[in-house]
């Protein structure tokens, strides 16, 4: 009885949508107007059942959703770069604002402004003063100083505290000459050390002759050229005489460039 009045009503219903049938949009609206059960559905038009079995009944009921635009991709959260977080991870100790972040030509992405690294071993690394470079580029510092220096600094009986004549940011073309190719420093990608304080209160000189250090020297040595792209020391060039210049730049084939003599 009750499948006969079904089929009856079917008729009725698809007989007063025969002329919008073709319009998916208007059978859409027709569906959503009227409850169609499925007892009724079985006898409609065969493309009918088969839009059923898509899952889009429920839209049927928000006759607009099909006419909406998809909703945008998920933006990325506006907030500090993830370096910031790694950076503290790994024991930077960040300062407020970096004022020597530059523009243009010297302007650093992603500053950090820092003066002491947090040892894995909870003591600290006071460097002589506070210096600029990227974020990222700092991480290369902080590994550097907290993975490979104090077991360098140990195998001669020393404990690293400090890090003296550091110089990070700086404005300038190569080696200071006016017309040359901007500096690494410019771009905060650049670190310039001269010596290694410890507990005991020696200054590791890494320029100075000296059999003492020699040994210690040739370890940093070995330590600082597989770690960055640049190592400029004594022995490379005048302006390298007096210090020691770690950089990350990139260089065609992932060149890279080790030039320091430990006398
Ligand atoms: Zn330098």
């Amino acid at each position: 009885m009750w499948g006969l009045t079904g089929q009856l009503v079917a008729i009725l219903v698809w007989a007063a949508h025969l002329g919008v049938a073709e319009d998916a949009q208007a059978r859409d609206r027709a569906r959503s107007a009227k409850t169609v059960s499925p007892g009724i559905s079985a006898p409609l038009p065969p493309r009918r059942p088969v839009e059923l079995t898509h899952g889009r009944p429920s839209q049927a009921s928000t006759p607009t959703a099909q006419t909406t635009p998809a909703p945008a991709e998920p933006q990325a959260l506006i907030g500090p770069p993830a370096c910031f977080g790694t950076f503290s991870e790994r024991g930077g100790i960040a300062l407020p604002a970096a004022s020597e972040s530059g523009s243009g030509a010297c302007a650093i992405a992603e500053p950090v402004t820092f003066r002491a690294i947090s040892m894995p071993d909870g003591s600290k690394v006071e460097l002589d003063s506070s210096f600029t470079v990227t974020c990222a580029f700092a991480v290369e510092i902080l590994d550097w100083v907290r993975e490979d220096l104090p077991g360098i600094v140990a195998h001669e009986d020393g404990k690293l505290t400090g890090i003296t004549g550091v110089g990070g940011h700086a404005c300038r073309p190569r080696n200071g000459v006016a017309g040359a190719q901007i500096s690494e420093h410019a771009t905060g990608n650049a670190l310039d050390v001269f010596g290694l304080r410890l507990a005991d209160g020696r200054t590791v000189s890494l320029v100075r002759t000296d059999a003492n250090t020699r040994s210690l020297r040739e370890r940093l040595k070995t330590s600082a050229c597989a770690r960055f792209r640049t190592v400029l020391g004594p022995g490379s060039d005048p302006s390298h005489k007096d210090h020691l210049h770690l950089d990350m730049r990139q260089r065609p084939r992932d060149y890279k460039i080790c030039q320091w003599n430990i006398d």
